[in-house]
């Protein structure tokens, strides 16, 4: 068991939220209970997952998608009230992580993915994209079936690249307008989560192939890692409720 505001100044201490201008605000977005065993983490704090945590027993739920994105309706109402509702009923606090869970060197998104993949020498590119090395070269249908199998869903590959693959850079998420990065540094594929129709064109024009292997599918496992490490530091069951989505 353990105090709600020391498991928040350890996570302050080790993602330092401070150091980013981010969409949501990082960190206590719904204030529960003061005492804290059970964690439930998830990707996004949808409905699905505040029931199942509910079902769980959580006395916190820490997501990487939480509320209050700039540019939303500011009123809480409609699924906004719902979600914030069975949240206050049952005491249960919301953190939420976004840009300090993808860009963390141990725990982020991006570091994790590479651990996922089996991606060699993974490090930062620039900015939120990451890059690294193959074990053995891949024709680009073998490395779209070795994703697919790592993250249980089919990417969606476009582009025209290299007949074998041998370096990647990644970002987790929508962040399939970073791959201009990936191309500067010359790389032979760019994984993100989600595509648009633009990246179609820039991957055949400029030479590269690019995977949309899921914004979920990627963003799974920094929440994760984060949740384990909380767990070991104070001694919390730690549960991962995965609410599956296609996108
Ligand atoms: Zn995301």
């Amino acid at each position: 068991m353990a105090k709600r505001t020391d498991i928040l100044a350890k996570i302050d201490e080790w993602l330092e939220p401070g150091n980013f201008q981010d969409y949501a605000p990082n960190g206590l977005q719904v204030e529960g209970k003061d005492e804290v065993r059970t964690l439930v983490t998830g990707v996004t704090a949808s409905q699905a997952l505040v029931d199942a945590a509910v079902e769980q027993g959580a006395d916190m739920i820490l997501v990487h998608h939480g509320y209050f994105w700039k540019g939303e309706d500011q009123a809480i109402r409609g699924m906004k009230k719902r979600r914030i509702k069975q949240l206050l009923n049952n005491d249960i606090s919301l953190l939420a992580y976004h840009l300090p869970l993808d860009d963390h060197p141990d725990y982020g998104n991006n570091r994790q993915l590479a651990d996922v993949l089996g991606i060699q020498n993974p490090r930062p590119l620039g900015g939120l994209v990451w890059q690294g090395e193959l074990e053995a070269p891949l024709s680009p249908e073998k490395f779209g079936l070795h994703l697919a199998r790592a993250l249980h869903r089919e990417p969606l590959h476009v582009g025209d690249g290299p007949e074998r693959i041998e370096t990647v850079a990644w970002c987790t998420g929508a962040a399939q307008g970073f791959i201009g990065t990936a191309l500067d540094a010359g790389i032979d594929a760019y994984i993100s989560g989600e595509i648009s129709e633009p990246t179609t064109h820039t991957a055949r024009e400029c030479g590269i192939h690019y995977y949309a292997a899921g914004h979920h599918a990627t963003e799974r496992y920094g929440v994760q890692a984060l949740g384990q490490a909380l767990a070991e530091a104070f001694g919390l069951r730690h549960q991962f409720i995965d609410c599956d989505n296609p996108v």
